[in-house]
């Protein structure tokens, strides 16, 4: 199978309606794949129930269809491909590289939550699986926006998490299974998942898995260079009014706002930002929002 030259991917979880970091992502990767002349597809991350939001899901696809952003190819569903992940993790138990691990939080505290040898005060009925992460695991990755990114997984990771002790799969798992498994060929998500990159790179080599491009975008600030507060962040996205957010997006990626001025609908503003869109005006580090962001 020959994969195509771009194939991105926007893969949020239903935990709550999207919010202006997540359309910022959403959008970014959109853009950047475009730009491309690649593929962009949407993935729902659904496999983790306790903290999965009843409704969330259509909200979150109706948002993106209001505003334009519609998977190239039909919607994935984590939730369906229970048995990706799980072949994914007999291969590695099978080769000895994870393990069933007791340890609850409380036992890993004298360890700062690392965990590096079964410290298990007791035996679970249903032990998590790990993966092992080998002295001196060192990852580094370059990421297209931010430059090298390097971390000791084994120092500030440790043996990394696969199927938790509740029984749900770990999100480091299914995202480098699908990412694969769909011929993910780059991937853009926000900074705030730069630290998860490392274990996943390690997680693909463990599986014999091709690593994607990575780019991450930074994180909204608010007008006054702190970090969104929660309850800000965490905002909807208003679908009823895409085009303003749209607008405040594109200038929050540093793009020229003037590229976008004739555009009247969403249709419209989206053929033109894809054809305005340049990545070298990504700002690296957290970005600044230009002005309140749209109610
Ligand atoms: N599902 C993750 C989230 O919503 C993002 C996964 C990814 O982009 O790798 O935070």
């Amino acid at each position: 199978m020959s994969l195509p030259p771009y194939r991105g991917r926007f893969a949020p979880s239903p935990s709550g309606p999207l919010h202006l970091g997540s359309m910022l992502a959403a959008f970014g990767s959109w853009l950047i794949a475009r730009h491309a002349h690649g593929q962009w597809l949407v993935r729902v991350e659904d496999i983790d129930p306790p903290r999965e939001v009843a409704g969330a899901v259509e909200s979150q696809l109706a948002t993106l269809a209001a505003f334009g952003l519609v998977s190239d190819l039909p919607v994935q569903y984590q939730s369906r491909r229970h048995a990706l992940y799980q072949s994914a993790l007999n291969r590695l138990l099978a080769e000895g590289k994870a393990f069933a691990c007791h340890c609850s939080r409380a036992d890993l505290a004298s360890q700062h939550g690392i965990h590096r040898h079964c410290v298990a005060s007791q035996q679970r009925a249903h032990p998590a699986i790990r993966l092992r992460v080998a002295d001196g695991s060192h990852v580094r990755f370059d990421d297209a926006l931010q430059g090298t990114v390097g971390q000791d997984v084994d120092r500030e990771v440790g043996d990394v998490v696969l199927l938790r002790a509740d029984g749900c799969w770990a999100y480091q798992l299914a995202v480098v299974v699908d990412d694969a498994e769909q011929g993910i060929t780059h991937v853009v998500r926000g900074a705030d998942l730069i630290d998860s990159t490392p274990r996943q790179v390690l997680l693909q080599q463990a599986l014999g898995l091709p690593t994607p491009a990575y780019l991450h975008l930074p994180l909204l600030l608010d007008t006054s260079g702190q970090k969104l507060s929660k309850s800000q962040a965490a905002v909807p996205v208003d679908s009823a009014r895409p085009i303003p957010v749209l607008r405040w997006l594109w200038h929050c990626l540093g793009q020229d706002p003037a590229a976008l001025d004739a555009a009247g609908q969403v249709p419209e503003l989206l053929q033109y930002a894809a054809a305005a869109f340049n990545p070298h005006k990504l700002q690296k580090s957290a970005l600044r929002a230009p002005e309140a962001p749209p109610a």
